[in-house]
């Protein structure tokens, strides 16, 4: 029997993981210059919560989920996203009480029933976060800024950020109303998916992947000319916000993206490079979702980033992610009683946080030698006989050749000078 692994998952090998650890560390560490913490969620929940967190009119939860029985006999959901455990989390652990806005970002795999294809897995990877208590447009604007910076720092260019507002639910039940009537001599000629949101929720109709190319979609009424005048500010707001701190957008009057629970601001980050996938980052505002999911109405606002579509990114235009070599010297032994002498050495450089590598394999000396010039390890040592009795090591620099003896005892300084 030859396993491979499930359609839709993949994995990260050693060889490529570097890219992660940097996007991952470059993530953090502009979160928490933000003032964020992180939060770990669980990888699965009850699956009523995405029902009602995520939506229920949503290809998320109508298509997309990992639902089971687990042997107790609930339902069970993997995370398709994260904002909802987040949100459960927020609640139950009662943070609420915790000075405003509480920040939180994350770092997590999800699961998706797609249909797969380039930049779309059914296993995936999300960085996100979450700000609970404010209504913004400030904090609005400054989440839109913490993934700015972060595709800065990581080298990313030409990644084009582009807003909208959807309003409140005042808003939107009028607009909602004045789409039906747009819309209802043409729902005949409409995909099956848009004769449902028709019915439950029209304004998913302007984001159809089948019908939203048509022209009686493109022609539709904008929520955007329609938001009653408290909406209309916070969207100057945002956007006096933005320009104060010099960061470029566009508004999509098409943008409502794919979950319910958004209010007014919506955003999505998209490069030219991922092809139909091109949207790297999305995210909005949530003023309904804290009380919809069972805490006291909290306004909230978040985005969630694809980290594979982001790493396609970095790879589409080039950006070099440097390999951080923790191994710094190879130890090729001439002896049983050398390679003894080298294991304690090892220890106590490991101890002391240098990293090295010495045979693992019974191979001869050649061999070694082989191995060590290979694997890029950066300083090389042989140590026999005469190197036990005197003390002291050649230690080789591979990148120019050059050689320096020194006290096995001083190997550690000697390395962490270099
Ligand atoms: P799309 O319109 O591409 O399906 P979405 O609106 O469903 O995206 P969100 O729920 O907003 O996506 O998730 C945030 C980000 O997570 C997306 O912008 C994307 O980068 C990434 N993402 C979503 N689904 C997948 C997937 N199946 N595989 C890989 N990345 C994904
Ligand atoms: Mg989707």
């Amino acid at each position: 029997m030859k396993y491979s692994a499930q359609k839709g998952t993949k994995d990260i090998l050693p060889a490529d993981i570097f890219r992660w650890h940097k996007a991952e560390k470059v993530f953090s560490d502009v979160c928490h210059s933000f003032g964020y913490e992180e939060i770990r969620i669980p990888t699965f929940e009850q699956t009523e919560l995405f029902a009602r967190g995520v939506g229920d009119t949503t290809d998320v939860v109508t298509k997309e989920m990992y639902t089971f029985n687990d042997k107790g006999g609930r339902s069970i959901t993997l995370r398709p996203e994260g904002t909802a455990g987040v949100v459960r989390s927020y609640i139950e652990n009662g943070m609420a009480s915790l000075p405003s806005p509480v920040r939180m970002y994350y770092n997590i795999t999800s699961f998706r029933y797609e249909n797969v294809q380039k930049g779309r897995m059914r296993e995936f990877h999300q960085f996100g976060l979450e700000s609970f208590g404010s209504t913004g447009p400030v904090i609005d604007a400054e989440i839109i800024s913490v993934a700015d910076v972060f595709f800065k720092k990581i080298g990313l260019k030409n990644i084009k950020l582009r807003i909208n507002s959807i309003g409140c639910p005042a808003c939107r039940n009028k607009y909602n109303e004045m789409l039906k009537d747009y819309f209802r001599p043409h729902v005949s000629s409409m995909c099956e998916d848009c004769q449902a949101r028709f019915e439950k929720n029209p304004l998913r109709m302007i984001d159809c992947k089948i019908d939203g190319g048509k022209e009686v979609v493109q022609n539709a009424p904008r929520l955007i000319d329609h938001l009653c005048d408290d909406c209309k500010a916070h969207f100057e707001g945002l956007k006096s916000r933005l320009d104060a701190v010099g960061i470029k957008y566009t508004i999509d009057p098409n943008i409502v993206r794919g979950l319910d629970y958004y209010t007014r601001t919506v955003f999505e980050f998209v490069s030219e490079n991922v092809g139909t996938q091109g949207t790297i980052c999305g995210g909005g505002r949530y003023d309904g979702l804290v009380e919809n999911c069972g805490g006291a109405p909290t306004p909230g606002i978040g985005f969630a980033m694809g980290v594979e579509r982001l790493l396609m990114e970095a790879e589409a235009q080039g950006v070099l992610f440097e390999k951080n070599d923790s191994v710094r010297i190879y130890f090729a032994g001439m002896s049983e009683a050398a390679s003894q002498k080298i294991a304690a050495i090892c220890y106590d450089l490991r101890l002391k946080g240098i990293g090295c590598e010495t045979d693992l394999m019974g191979r001869s000396f050649k061999a070694q030698m082989k191995y060590a010039g290979k694997s890029g390890i950066p300083y090389l040592s042989v140590i026999g006989d005469d190197e036990l009795k005197s003390g002291e090591v050649r230690i080789k620099c591979m990148a120019d050749g050059s050689e320096e003896t020194v006290k096995i005892d001083a190997i550690g300084e000697y390395l962490t000078d270099k």
